[in-house]
């Protein structure tokens, strides 16, 4: 699971996180919405410490990431991240993206990431895509290779950053019925998305960002269904 408690970030005099208390349990699917800027990537970039929070504490499975002795590199094992672009290896094969960081990083054998690559691949329906170069991929097929690349190295939990943002409107669905599966399969997953179709559907929980704060959040019903405050209101009257 995933605890984030006072958390601040700022980047000189720009306060772009103002104190964010947020827990997801085990299996809990959280989707983050808020106007842009209004610091949800910061948020999940401090969950796995591609950014060092200013003040605050983030816990990953009990354990404190931001602890000052901790191993990054560990945290970031246990921790998913895809990203709105895809971040494939262009000179490799769609099997080597997902060998590479298996072996490099786990220091696993050939053998053994070929075939959880294998499997992941069967996950996010790409087997038949396994030699293939990430160019010859639509952008829907090059997300679910991501996806499949970080499930591969055997996450706790998975941070999705607006991952349908850079899509072709036809494309998205294949990667959110991927999601979707995560989902169902008990994945802890904390999803910044402007898909409010998806956030409706597939979230336990809806976390309304803005200014750097979590405004207001509830079930889905609660939070785009019946918002209590003005800010969401407006906010969800531009995206609905
Ligand atoms: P969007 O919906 O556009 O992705 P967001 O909610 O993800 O927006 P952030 O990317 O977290 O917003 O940015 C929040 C604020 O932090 C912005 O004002 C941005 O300019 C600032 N910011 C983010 N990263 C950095 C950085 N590395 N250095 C300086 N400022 C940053
Ligand atoms: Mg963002």
């Amino acid at each position: 699971e995933i605890e984030v408690r006072g958390l601040h970030k700022s980047f000189g005099d720009n306060q772009v996180l103002r104190g964010i208390d947020l827990e997801i349990a085990p299996g809990e699917v959280v989707c983050v919405i808020g106007p842009s800027g209004s610091g949800k990537s910061t948020l999940l970039r401090c969950v796995n410490l591609l950014e060092t929070p200013t003040a605050g504490q983030v816990f990953v499975g009990g354990s404190e990431v931001t602890h000052p002795d901790v191993d990054i590199d560990a945290v970031r094992r246990r921790i998913g991240m895809v990203f709105q672009q895809f971040n494939l290896f262009p000179h490799l094969s769609v099997t080597e993206n997902l060998t590479l960081p298996q072996r490099r990083v786990l220091g696993r054998d050939k053998a053994q990431a070929a075939q959880i690559a294998a499997e992941n691949l069967q996950r996010v329906g790409l087997s038949d895509k396994a030699g293939a170069y990430p160019s010859s991929l639509s952008g829907g097929q090059q997300q679910r290779v991501a996806i499949a690349r970080a499930l591969a190295m055997g996450p706790e939990v998975m941070l999705f950053d607006e991952p349908t943002s850079a899509l072709d409107p036809e494309l998205v669905g294949d990667v959110l019925a991927v999601m979707r599966m995560l989902a169902d399969d008990g994945m802890t997953m904390m999803v910044v998305t402007h898909e409010m179709t998806f956030a409706r559907e597939v979230a336990d929980r809806v976390v309304f960002m803005d200014g750097g704060v979590i405004v207001e959040q509830g079930t889905p019903d609660q939070v785009i269904g019946n918002p209590q405050h003005d800010r969401t209101r407006h906010f969800l009257s531009r995206v609905l």
